[in-house]
């Protein structure tokens, strides 16, 4: 019988998880990966907090609380296996004000339908031992959120599956997807058609999902709308003032979870990530802008509805934007010995959010199989959390429907 050929579209940490996956769960499939860049994990898996999420924000029942769970138990035992380094320095999400008392309860009953290990709420005083210069007048701690590298985690798979007999091909975007009765044809953007078809194809294309999607003859929404979040390092001298992850209590009116302090794996200690519309799906650096994506969301009405009903919080974190003192004032509420510190700014990272037609965020992963093909719609975080378990989900899925 013929070796049956499956290809995944996209090097990030989530088809790297698939393509490892198939090969789990079958060692005599060929795998072949798809890469556009020259290397694997050179957008989002390698442009993020590096946290690895408990599960304390997610709907009980969606897919985002169920595979981020089971991801943390997949990632923490892959780092031990494969010798990463994986910390589990803790995370307390912290209320200022007592308005935001009720939002933060939520939040702990959620992480306790979510099976959150060792969370609870504490008091100033207990927030003072665990972060001694942190000021709050409540706080959920997480003891068992972690931190990793997930670029690194995404080399380590590459090299894994590689060894394993699955193929990577770099420098090989692909246009679209063919579908035909019996087989997937491959055609990459240079107009050539892969000699190879493929039994099954599972498109994990992160920024450029909803286009590769759309040509391949998936529905044209939910359209990726891209968010840059903006980091900055604080000095040296002063990192030891934060000994974790310090988060505020999410702001409803907005979708991404605020600017926070976040120990590095690496040992450096960030401020951010911010959120604000992005003039490009990979414009890292902030000085350019890509003409093609900014119309893409410009023209798209569902962009606009988002905009309408967001205005005050796109304000908010507008003057983040613009001014470095205010972003460092903003976290700085949160460790005020922090006021004055100076900080540097690091690399950006850019969000695949996905935006539905009447301006709503696609809250949860969205995953959609339709024949041989299957495309991963959303999963922004906690994506690098959920990939492992990302993989497991969609390759039983597919053994299962086929
Ligand atoms: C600022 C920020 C902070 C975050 N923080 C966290 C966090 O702390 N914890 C967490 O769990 N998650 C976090 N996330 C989310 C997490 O980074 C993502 O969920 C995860 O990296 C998504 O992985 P991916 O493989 O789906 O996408 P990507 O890493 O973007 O990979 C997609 C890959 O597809 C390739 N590609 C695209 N189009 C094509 C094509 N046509 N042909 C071939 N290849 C193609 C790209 O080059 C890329 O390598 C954060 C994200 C951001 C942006």
């Amino acid at each position: 019988m013929r070796q049956k050929r499956y290809a995944v579209i996209g090097g990030g940490i989530n088809g790297l998880a698939v393509a490892r996956q198939l090969i789990l769960e079958n060692p005599d499939i060929q795998v072949t990966v798809f890469e556009k860049e020259d290397s694997v994990a050179q957008h989002q898996s390698s442009h993020n907090s590096g946290v690895v999420h408990a599960g304390l924000y997610y709907e009980p029942g969606g897919l985002k609380a169920t595979l981020c769970r089971r991801g943390v138990d997949l990632i923490r035992a892959y780092c031990t296996e494969h010798n990463v380094p994986y910390d589990e320095c803790g995370k307390v999400v912290v209320a200022l004000k007592d308005e935001e008392l009720p939002r933060l309860e939520a939040i702990y009953r959620k992480a306790q339908a979510n099976g959150v290990p060792d969370v609870r709420l504490i008091g100033p005083e207990e927030l003072k031992e665990i972060e001694p210069n942190c000021v709050g007048i409540r706080a959920l701690y997480s003891p068992r959120t972690a931190i990793v590298s997930y670029g690194q985690i995404a080399e380590q798979i590459a090299r894994e599956i590689q060894m394993k007999g699955a193929r990577i091909c770099l420098n090989s975007p692909v246009h679209k997807l063919i579908e035909r009765s019996d087989q997937v044809h491959i055609e990459l953007q240079s107009g050539e058609v892969f000699p190879q078809g493929f039994d099954y194809v599972v498109a994990c294309a992160g920024l450029q999902s909803d286009r590769l999607a759309m040509n391949s003859g998936d529905k044209e929404t939910p359209k990726i709308v891209p968010f840059f979040g903006q980091y900055y390092v604080i000095d040296e001298t002063y990192k030891s003032h934060v000994k974790g992850l310090i988060y505020p209590v999410p702001d409803p009116r907005f979708p991404f979870l605020g600017v926070h302090f976040t120990k590095r794996i690496d040992g450096q200690m960030t401020i951010g990530p911010n959120a604000f519309i992005s003039m490009g799906r990979e414009n890292y650096t902030g000085d350019r802008f890509n003409l093609r994506d900014i119309v893409d969301y410009l023209g798209y009405g569902g962009f606009w509805k988002f905009a309408a009903r967001n205005v005050p919080s796109t304000l908010r974190e507008l003057r983040t934007v613009v001014s470095k003192s205010i972003f460092v004032r903003e976290a700085a509420k949160y460790v005020p010995s922090l006021a004055n510190v100076s900080v540097s700014p690091a690399v950006r990272g850019i969000r695949a959010q996905a935006m539905e037609g009447d301006g709503s965020l696609a809250d949860d992963f969205v995953i959609r199989q339709t024949g041989r093909v299957t495309h991963i719609r959303n999963a922004p975080s906690p994506g690098a959390t959920s990939s492992l378990a990302i993989g497991e989900h969609i390759v039983r899925n597919l053994i299962r429907s086929h």
